[in-house]
Protein backbone atom coordinates (compact mmCIF):
# COMPACT_ATOMS: atom_id res chain seq x y z
CA UNK A 1 0.00 0.00 0.00
CA UNK A 2 2.99 2.23 0.99
CA UNK A 3 4.44 1.66 -2.46
CA UNK A 4 1.42 2.51 -4.63
CA UNK A 5 1.33 5.90 -2.69
CA UNK A 6 4.76 6.66 -3.13
CA UNK A 7 4.24 5.57 -6.65
CA UNK A 8 1.11 8.00 -7.47
CA UNK A 9 3.28 10.52 -5.81
CA UNK A 10 6.27 10.23 -7.79
CA UNK A 11 3.93 10.19 -10.62
CA UNK A 12 2.64 13.48 -9.80
CA UNK A 13 5.48 14.98 -9.37
CA UNK A 14 7.26 13.64 -12.76
CA UNK A 15 4.03 14.87 -14.58
CA UNK A 16 4.08 18.24 -13.22
CA UNK A 17 7.30 19.53 -13.96
CA UNK A 18 6.47 22.84 -15.26
CA UNK A 19 3.46 23.36 -12.94
CA UNK A 20 6.42 22.68 -10.09
CA UNK A 21 8.88 25.19 -11.83
CA UNK A 22 11.47 23.09 -12.00
CA UNK A 23 13.13 24.45 -14.97
CA UNK A 24 13.84 27.90 -12.08
CA UNK A 25 15.69 25.76 -9.99
CA UNK A 26 19.37 27.63 -9.78
CA UNK A 27 21.67 24.26 -10.64
CA UNK A 28 19.37 23.85 -13.85
CA UNK A 29 19.47 26.94 -15.24
CA UNK A 30 23.00 27.19 -14.16
CA UNK A 31 23.90 24.27 -16.67
CA UNK A 32 21.75 25.48 -19.75
CA UNK A 33 23.43 28.97 -19.64
CA UNK A 34 27.17 27.71 -19.22
CA UNK A 35 26.90 24.75 -21.29
CA UNK A 36 24.57 25.54 -23.95
CA UNK A 37 23.49 22.13 -24.25
CA UNK A 38 19.83 22.30 -22.73
CA UNK A 39 18.82 18.81 -25.18
CA UNK A 40 21.26 16.80 -22.72
CA UNK A 41 19.46 17.02 -19.94
CA UNK A 42 17.68 13.97 -20.41
CA UNK A 43 14.55 13.47 -18.48
CA UNK A 44 16.09 14.43 -15.61
CA UNK A 45 13.08 15.06 -13.01
CA UNK A 46 13.67 17.29 -10.00
CA UNK A 47 12.42 16.53 -6.41
CA UNK A 48 10.84 19.58 -5.05
CA UNK A 49 12.36 19.85 -0.74
CA UNK A 50 8.88 19.04 0.16
CA UNK A 51 8.99 15.62 -0.74
CA UNK A 52 10.10 14.25 2.32
CA UNK A 53 11.85 11.14 2.02
CA UNK A 54 12.32 10.14 5.60
CA UNK A 55 8.68 8.50 5.77
CA UNK A 56 10.00 5.70 3.81
CA UNK A 57 12.66 4.60 6.39
CA UNK A 58 9.84 5.49 9.45
CA UNK A 59 7.27 2.88 7.78
CA UNK A 60 9.07 0.55 7.11
CA UNK A 61 10.71 0.84 10.60
CA UNK A 62 6.83 0.72 11.89
CA UNK A 63 5.86 -1.93 9.55
CA UNK A 64 8.79 -4.45 11.13
CA UNK A 65 8.34 -3.14 15.34
CA UNK A 66 4.83 -3.91 14.07
CA UNK A 67 5.20 -7.38 12.85
CA UNK A 68 7.31 -8.26 15.81
CA UNK A 69 4.64 -6.61 17.96
CA UNK A 70 1.85 -8.65 16.81
CA UNK A 71 4.01 -12.21 16.14
CA UNK A 72 4.33 -11.77 20.17
CA UNK A 73 0.84 -10.82 20.82
CA UNK A 74 -0.23 -13.98 18.99
CA UNK A 75 2.16 -16.24 20.88
CA UNK A 76 0.82 -14.68 23.81
CA UNK A 77 -2.98 -15.98 22.54
CA UNK A 78 -2.63 -18.59 21.06
CA UNK A 79 0.76 -19.93 22.49
CA UNK A 80 0.42 -19.32 26.19
CA UNK A 81 -3.80 -19.23 25.92
CA UNK A 82 -4.49 -16.28 27.72
CA UNK A 83 -7.58 -16.31 27.00
CA UNK A 84 -8.21 -20.01 26.84
CA UNK A 85 -7.09 -22.69 24.33
CA UNK A 86 -7.49 -21.32 21.22
CA UNK A 87 -9.01 -23.66 18.09
CA UNK A 88 -8.40 -21.44 15.31
CA UNK A 89 -7.41 -18.00 14.34
CA UNK A 90 -7.11 -14.72 11.78
CA UNK A 91 -6.02 -11.46 11.72
CA UNK A 92 -5.92 -8.66 9.23
CA UNK A 93 -3.21 -5.77 9.48
CA UNK A 94 -4.54 -2.32 8.13
CA UNK A 95 -2.76 0.83 7.42
CA UNK A 96 -5.45 3.18 6.00
CA UNK A 97 -2.54 4.66 3.93
CA UNK A 98 -1.27 6.59 6.97
CA UNK A 99 -0.66 6.73 10.74
CA UNK A 100 0.39 3.80 12.80
CA UNK A 101 -0.99 0.41 12.02
CA UNK A 102 -3.89 -1.52 13.09
CA UNK A 103 -4.86 -5.38 13.47
CA UNK A 104 -8.35 -7.08 13.78
CA UNK A 105 -7.99 -10.28 14.88
CA UNK A 106 -10.76 -12.99 15.20
CA UNK A 107 -10.28 -15.93 17.58
CA UNK A 108 -12.45 -18.99 17.42
CA UNK A 109 -12.24 -20.25 21.58
CA UNK A 110 -13.04 -24.11 22.63
CA UNK A 111 -14.31 -22.65 25.92
CA UNK A 112 -16.57 -19.38 26.08
CA UNK A 113 -14.70 -16.49 28.12
CA UNK A 114 -16.57 -16.19 31.56
CA UNK A 115 -16.65 -12.75 33.53
CA UNK A 116 -14.29 -13.20 36.12
CA UNK A 117 -11.85 -14.53 33.88
CA UNK A 118 -12.22 -11.44 31.93
CA UNK A 119 -10.82 -9.06 34.34
CA UNK A 120 -7.78 -11.05 34.67
CA UNK A 121 -7.19 -9.99 31.11
CA UNK A 122 -8.94 -6.96 29.72
CA UNK A 123 -9.08 -3.79 32.43
CA UNK A 124 -11.11 -0.37 32.23
CA UNK A 125 -10.19 1.06 35.13
CA UNK A 126 -7.01 3.37 36.47
CA UNK A 127 -3.53 0.77 37.31
CA UNK A 128 -2.25 1.26 40.97
CA UNK A 129 0.78 3.45 41.45
CA UNK A 130 2.32 1.88 44.10
CA UNK A 131 1.94 -2.00 42.74
CA UNK A 132 3.05 -0.96 38.75
CA UNK A 133 4.02 1.90 37.99
CA UNK A 134 4.89 1.67 34.59
CA UNK A 135 1.50 0.24 33.68
CA UNK A 136 -0.14 3.44 35.87
CA UNK A 137 1.68 5.55 33.40
CA UNK A 138 1.33 3.99 30.39
CA UNK A 139 -2.71 3.77 30.93
CA UNK A 140 -2.64 7.76 32.40
CA UNK A 141 -1.02 8.78 29.74
CA UNK A 142 -2.27 6.79 26.94
CA UNK A 143 -5.61 4.81 27.48
CA UNK A 144 -7.43 7.94 28.56
CA UNK A 145 -10.54 8.72 26.78
CA UNK A 146 -10.78 12.60 25.49
CA UNK A 147 -11.80 14.01 28.36
CA UNK A 148 -14.39 15.50 25.83
CA UNK A 149 -18.54 16.54 27.14
CA UNK A 150 -18.44 18.93 30.21
CA UNK A 151 -14.59 18.50 30.30
CA UNK A 152 -13.93 19.56 26.59
CA UNK A 153 -16.85 20.21 24.33
CA UNK A 154 -14.26 21.36 21.78
CA UNK A 155 -12.87 17.55 21.54
CA UNK A 156 -13.14 16.16 18.18
CA UNK A 157 -15.72 13.02 18.91
CA UNK A 158 -18.04 15.21 19.84
CA UNK A 159 -21.16 15.50 17.84
CA UNK A 160 -24.49 17.38 18.28
CA UNK A 161 -23.56 17.47 21.97
CA UNK A 162 -22.52 13.86 22.67
CA UNK A 163 -19.47 11.47 22.43
CA UNK A 164 -19.78 9.14 19.09
CA UNK A 165 -17.11 7.15 21.59
CA UNK A 166 -19.73 6.70 24.07
CA UNK A 167 -17.57 8.54 27.30
CA UNK A 168 -18.14 8.80 29.74
CA UNK A 169 -19.26 4.87 30.02
CA UNK A 170 -21.42 4.38 33.18
CA UNK A 171 -19.76 3.14 36.21
CA UNK A 172 -20.02 -0.58 36.59
CA UNK A 173 -19.27 -2.67 39.86
CA UNK A 174 -18.51 -6.13 38.25
CA UNK A 175 -18.10 -7.03 34.32
CA UNK A 176 -21.05 -8.44 33.22
CA UNK A 177 -21.26 -9.91 30.17
CA UNK A 178 -23.83 -8.73 27.65
CA UNK A 179 -26.21 -10.83 25.40
CA UNK A 180 -25.21 -8.95 22.46
CA UNK A 181 -21.26 -10.63 22.91
CA UNK A 182 -19.68 -7.79 24.27
CA UNK A 183 -19.24 -7.49 27.99
CA UNK A 184 -19.39 -4.76 29.87
CA UNK A 185 -15.99 -4.04 31.80
CA UNK A 186 -15.89 -3.18 35.40
CA UNK A 187 -15.64 0.24 36.01
CA UNK A 188 -15.43 1.16 40.03
CA UNK A 189 -16.44 4.47 41.23
CA UNK A 190 -14.04 6.67 43.29
CA UNK A 191 -16.58 5.59 46.39
CA UNK A 192 -15.89 1.64 45.32
CA UNK A 193 -12.45 1.96 45.69
CA UNK A 194 -11.97 3.33 42.10
CA UNK A 195 -9.28 5.12 41.11
CA UNK A 196 -9.20 8.78 39.86
CA UNK A 197 -6.51 11.12 38.56
CA UNK A 198 -6.61 14.97 38.15
CA UNK A 199 -5.61 16.18 34.57
CA UNK A 200 -5.07 19.21 32.74
CA UNK A 201 -7.12 20.03 29.82
CA UNK A 202 -6.57 22.73 27.26
CA UNK A 203 -10.48 24.98 27.44
CA UNK A 204 -11.20 28.22 25.59
CA UNK A 205 -7.06 28.59 25.12
CA UNK A 206 -6.84 28.02 29.05
CA UNK A 207 -5.46 25.27 31.05
CA UNK A 208 -7.81 23.46 33.46
CA UNK A 209 -7.65 20.88 36.03
CA UNK A 210 -10.50 18.13 35.57
CA UNK A 211 -10.70 14.96 37.55
CA UNK A 212 -10.70 11.76 35.67
CA UNK A 213 -11.86 8.45 36.88
CA UNK A 214 -12.62 4.83 35.52
CA UNK A 215 -15.71 6.05 33.50
CA UNK A 216 -12.66 7.63 30.83
CA UNK A 217 -10.66 4.53 30.54
CA UNK A 218 -10.26 2.85 27.22
CA UNK A 219 -9.86 -0.78 27.81
CA UNK A 220 -6.80 -1.98 27.22
CA UNK A 221 -4.68 -5.80 28.08
CA UNK A 222 -2.18 -4.83 30.91
CA UNK A 223 0.15 -7.52 29.28
CA UNK A 224 0.79 -5.80 26.09
CA UNK A 225 2.23 -3.12 28.12
CA UNK A 226 5.18 -5.48 29.36
ZN1 LIG B 1 -15.47 11.64 23.56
Amino acid sequence: MYVKVETERLNFIRFNQSKLRSDEYIHLRDAIATEGHAANIGCLTILPASYDKHPVIDRTWTARVFKQKITVLMDYIVKQKVFGAVRCWMYSVEWQKRGLPHAHILLWMFDKIRPDHIDSIISAEIPDKQTDPELYSIVTTSMIHGPCGVHNPESVCMENGNCTKRFPRPFTAETISGNDGYPLYRRRSPDDNGKWIELMVKRNETNVTVIVDNRWIVPYFPLLGQ
